[in-house]
């Protein structure tokens, strides 16, 4: 089988999927339920196009560092149903008002994640709100390059990796096109959000029909995880609380790539970034409620343009940008790889969800007494 990069700097971003002329390549998921690019080599006629649009094997050239803004999204609703400060929302309203496309990640049926395209605010529900899996980018790439040959307008949203992706794949700058990535934690598994979602569904006795990864009900800081059930039963747990979430933030179930992520810098390749502003509170706090505040990082002269067009529908307020990042080192520090991601990955094979968890993640106790020790230690040896 022939190999287009080294596994664990493959993304998954499907640039070498949309780009092949004899569509030999195939994406499969590996068994922790990522995808990875398979060619068929009796039909490959070895073109190199897929290396050649690989971006783990592309320098990385981002725009010169930006301005950073916090905002609010002045419609109460829209912001109570997205991750942060529901700046992502205006921004796609604005491309549609237009005439434009947007492109952005949305659950299917199984409630797995993929990339999909809208063209009428009645349908940008379905990508408010950010969903913590790796989503299939499938051949939206090329339905991308087909809406901006035909002269549309077109937002493309994702994580650094699939922007990357995605630039790599049209090799060419396009007016018409608007990139708009987040900052990003790590992508986690879907086979490890299926199996969470089946223990979830035992549990309850049912097949959980909606998810929401941000639910503020009851604040943006301690933001809670919940599925709605068939008839009408619900989950409802604080993210720290939460198995799932507790397996992500842990870094237990990221994709491999995303421990040497090759998009990690403050010289993004979008024109906007967008991000929960983590310590807004000390930083700009006429604008923390905790209802939820963006940062917004605008990277390039296309992005200010678009940010000027939305600004009078947000409360916002120019920040340094040093100050704005400082809180969110995952712009450009990867994900730290912990011993135990491989025990959790294996465990999810024949342990229950919660006793896994439980095996893999540092119990919080046990971290306190640590680093109590590590502190009295310090004092005692000045070291
Ligand atoms: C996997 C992941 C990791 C993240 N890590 C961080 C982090 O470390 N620090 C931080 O400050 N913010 C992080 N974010 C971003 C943050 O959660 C918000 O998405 C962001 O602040 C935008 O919020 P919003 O209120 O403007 O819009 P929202 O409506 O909440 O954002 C929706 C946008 O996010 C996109 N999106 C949602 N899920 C995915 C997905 N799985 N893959 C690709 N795009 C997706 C949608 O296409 C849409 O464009 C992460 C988001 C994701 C999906």
């Amino acid at each position: 089988m022939q190999k287009i990069v080294d596994f664990e700097k493959c993304s998954g971003c499907h640039a070498c999927f949309n780009v092949c002329p004899q569509d030999c390549i195939s994406m499969k998921p590996d068994e922790e339920g990522f995808l990875y690019p398979e060619i068929d080599n009796e039909k490959c006629i070895d073109c190199g196009m897929c290396q050649k649009v690989c971006p783990a094997l592309t320098e990385y050239k981002g725009n010169p560092r930006g301005r950073a803004y916090a905002g609010i999204n002045k419609d109460d609703e829209t912001r109570e149903n997205s991750s942060s400060g529901g700046v992502f929302s205006l921004i796609a309203e604005h491309i549609l008002s237009q005439g434009g496309i947007v492109f952005g990640a949305a659950f299917d049926e199984d409630l797995s994640v993929c990339h999909i395209e809208i063209n009428c605010t009645d349908d940008l529900h379905k990508l408010r709100g950010s969903k913590y899996l790796q989503s299939r980018i499938g051949n939206t790439y090329k339905k991308v390059k087909m809406h901006l040959d035909l002269g549309k307008t077109v937002l493309f949203s994702g994580t650094p990796c699939q922007i990357s992706g995605l630039i790599t794949f049209l090799g060419k700058d396009y007016e018409n096109l608007v990139l708009q990535d987040i900052i990003c934690h790590g992508v986690p598994s879907p086979f490890v959000w299926s199996e969470y979602l089946k223990f979830r569904g035992n549990q309850t006795g049912g097949k959980a029909e909606k998810a929401s990864f941000r639910d503020k009900s009851y604040g943006w800081k301690r933001y809670f995880v919940k599925l709605d059930f068939a008839g009408g039963r619900k989950y409802m747990k604080p993210f720290d609380k939460d198995l799932f979430m507790r397996a992500f933030l842990n870094n237990l179930c990221l994709r491999p790539s995303c421990y040497v992520c090759h998009s990690k810098s403050v010289e993004r390749q979008s024109d906007i970034t967008l991000a929960d502003f983590w310590g807004v509170e000390n930083i700009c706090p006429e604008l923390f409620d905790n209802k939820g505040t963006s940062l917004v990082l605008v990277n390039s002269s296309k992005g200010q343009t678009l940010f000027d067009e939305v600004k009078e529908r947000m409360d916002y307020r120019k920040v340094d940008f040093d100050k704005a990042i400082k809180n969110n080192s995952s712009i450009c520090i990867s994900a730290k790889l912990p011993p135990k991601r491989d025990e959790f990955m294996l465990a999810l094979k024949n342990k229950p969800f919660d006793k896994a968890v439980k095996a893999c993640v540092p119990q919080r106790k046990l971290r306190r007494a640590m680093s109590f020790a590590k502190r009295i230690l310090k004092k005692v040896t000045g070291k």
